[in-house]
């Protein structure tokens, strides 16, 4: 690994089949870095013309009129023989011409400036890196020499030093050649969890341009170890591009009797505007391909919804997910087993993809905070930042490294409103309601931390709300707003809503805040005291059943049309005996929950007349969070 201590800025590079992407670790977090474009990501295509050499999106942009000469998948061929079967049946669908050199190296065959160039796949991929080291320049604005690359798991020895030679060629200097999805999986953090048992299992799902890979790794005092990966080398989103160039041909056929289906250009054209609305259909459901002149000086115009892109690539997309199966069967693993599963690679940007996904691990979550085609820059950029600088990074990613809430009840337990490892900025919100009749202030006390009690977690700060207007506890309504900006400052306000009456206050990333240290070592005990903690929310959970009953029955018994219907004498043992169980859950001491659930029941028969006269009572207002 070379060494480069004080030598300026060091990139982080995912050089991807289809994109490629650069990041760097700048103020505390990684930014990835946008092209001239305007573009996160920069097509990975080199095209060369009797004029120039052009590099990215100007590349791809004149591929239709310039097909042989326009170079792409160089990661296809890269550090492979020509013979390899793989390379063989590649060129077969490439339009560029691949010849066999010696020592059966394939050679890349375009005419530049009127001659015809031979380029290895190194020389075309150093052509890329460049690219995004210019990209990175420009936003720096100074040079940069020092880049992470990452490479497919799967990638062999003669790969691996064919990337870094490209890298050489583009005169960088390769601090580390690092796999793909141990990028991702950094980009989230999680090789800095530990776990109680000691070990992680995490499942990285990348789904690119034109390939799918499924890679199985756990993970142990920091370090990743690759267990299992399968994939499969011609599935992605050009596919997906491709079924939708396919239907818009049928359309157009049968509504203008156009047959496009040899026309190169209109397909290459089709193609341009059908991946625009793919992208598209990610975020919205319909959207509208609008082509002039297609064919025959006629246009093509379209709606395309998301249910039909959907239903285009159904088995496609299952396709996707039986290589999650494979991997997981490879490696002998039950999907219980993962972890986590982190989504990378721009397809898996597809709302339906993540929910096959989200369903085959009976709806865990995904790690998707990241954009999946920027997770990989991302790791190598922090990856890149901690060789550079030997630093311990505190905030691994623009994520909260703790969750943050505020205590709750008499009991002042933790009541979350932006969990630990929420992407930032965010902004939460959460009603909250009294703890006593006629209470007209409230205090809030703000904390980060795992643990169920707040006593147990890190204070920020507090402050009081006054103002609410008397009433019974219950009734007030008052809005905790959190709001964490990108540069990790947690804004608190609180907000009673019928008065307005509204108070806030301000932390900042530093005075109070945990170190990486601390928050690791919180994480941790947290893991340790999770039966402990549970046990404490359940016991919780049981008194506030009870106190929030007897506080019901109170106020129920009061009201005339149904205290006047009781006999007097069972009206005052009925009043009584709430009033003992209020009383005695004025003692702050937090006591099994068997004891709670015994006196509610008990409670309960003691309060059946009330109920019998009052039923139908209404399901009771639940939407409030419990009382501050
Ligand atoms: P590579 O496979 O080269 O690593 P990426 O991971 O960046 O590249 O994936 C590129 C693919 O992702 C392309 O097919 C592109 O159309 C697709 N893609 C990018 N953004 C979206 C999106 N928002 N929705 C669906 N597909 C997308
Ligand atoms: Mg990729």
């Amino acid at each position: 690994m070379a060494n480069n201590q004080g030598e300026g800025p060091a990139i982080g590079i995912d050089l991807g089949t289809t994109y490629s992407c650069v990041g760097v670790w700048q103020h505390n977090r990684v930014e990835i870095i946008v092209n001239d474009q305007g573009n996160r990501t920069t097509p990975s295509y080199v095209a060369f013309t009797n004029e120039q050499r052009l590099v990215g999106d100007a590349a791809m942009n004149q591929v239709a009129k310039n097909p042989t000469n326009s170079v792409f998948d160089a990661k296809r061929l890269i550090g492979r023989s020509f013979n390899d079967p793989l390379v063989q049946s590649d060129i077969k669908l490439w339009p560029f011409k691949v010849i066999k050199s010696t020592g059966d190296k394939p050679m890349i065959v375009v005419k530049y400036k009127g001659k015809e160039k031979h380029f290895a796949a190194e020389e075309i991929s150093s052509m890329v890196l460049q690219k995004m080291r210019d990209i990175a320049e420009a936003y720096l604005g100074k040079p940069v020499r020092n880049a992470v690359v990452t490479v497919p798991a799967n990638f062999s020895d003669s790969q691996r030093n064919a990337t870094k030679d490209a890298g050489c060629i583009a005169g960088l200097n390769i601090l580390h050649i690092i796999n793909e999805p141990t990028a991702a999986a950094i980009a989230y953090g999680l090789d800095k969890i530990e776990d109680s048992i000691g070990k992680r299992t995490v499942l990285i799902f990348d789904l690119g341009g034109g390939t799918a890979d499924v890679s199985l790794l756990t993970m142990e005092k920091g370090n990743f170890e690759v267990k299992a990966v399968a994939g499969n080398t011609h599935l992605g989103g050009e596919d997906f591009d491709n079924r939708m160039v396919e239907h818009s041909v049928e359309v157009f056929k049968k509504r203008k009797k156009l047959d496009v289906s040899a026309n190169s250009k209109a397909l290459r054209r089709l193609k341009t505007n059908c991946e625009k609305a793919k992208r598209i259909l990610s975020s919205v459901t319909e959207t509208i391909i609008e082509i002039d002149c297609l064919d025959a000086g006629t246009d093509f115009s379209y709606k395309f919804t998301r249910a039909k892109f959907e239903d285009l690539n159904r088995d496609l997309f299952k396709k996707c997910i039986d290589i999650v199966d494979k991997c997981l069967s490879d490696a002998k693993m039950d999907k219980s087993c993962v972890d986590e599963v982190v989504i990378t690679g721009g397809s898996s940007r597809i709302p339906k993809v993540q929910q096959l996904l989200q369903d085959f691990f009976d709806g865990k979550k995904l790690c998707k905070n990241i954009h999946p085609d920027e997770a990989i820059a991302t790791g190598a950029a922090i990856q890149a930042e901690i060789l550079t600088n030997g630093r311990n990074i505190i905030k691994l990613s623009d994520v909260t490294p703790l969750s943050l809430g505020i205590a709750v009840g008499s009991t002042r337990d933790m009541s979350v409103l932006i969990p630990r490892n929420t992407a930032i900025p965010i902004e939460m919100e959460k009603n909250y309601t009294t703890s006593h009749d006629n209470q007209t202030k409230i205090l809030v006390s703000v904390y980060e931390g795992e643990r169920a009690r707040t006593c147990d977690n890190n204070l920020l700060g507090e402050f009081t709300l006054r103002g609410i207007p008397p009433a019974r506890r219950g009734v007030a309504e008052v809005k905790v707003r959190f709001n964490v900006d990108s540069h990790g400052i947690l804004n608190v306000s609180a907000k009673e809503i019928t008065t307005g009456v509204m108070k806030n206050i301000t932390i900042t990333n530093d005075e109070s805040r945990l170190s990486s240290e601390e928050i690791d070592r919180m994480v941790k005990v947290a893991e340790k005291f999770k039966a402990d903690d549970d046990k404490h929310k359940k016991r919780v959970k049981a008194r506030k059943a009870l106190e929030d009953y007897a506080h019901k029955m109170k106020h129920t018994i009061k009201e005339k049309s149904i205290g006047d219907r009781l006999a007097p004498a069972q009206k005052k043992q009925i009043e009584d005996n709430i009033g003992q169980v209020i009383e005695w859950l004025e003692d702050l001491q937090l006591r099994n929950s068997d004891r709670y659930g015994d006196k509610l029941t008990r409670l309960q028969k003691i309060c059946e007349p009330i109920q019998r006269i009052a039923s139908p009572l209404g399901p009771p207002k639940n939407h409030k969070n419990g009382p501050p």
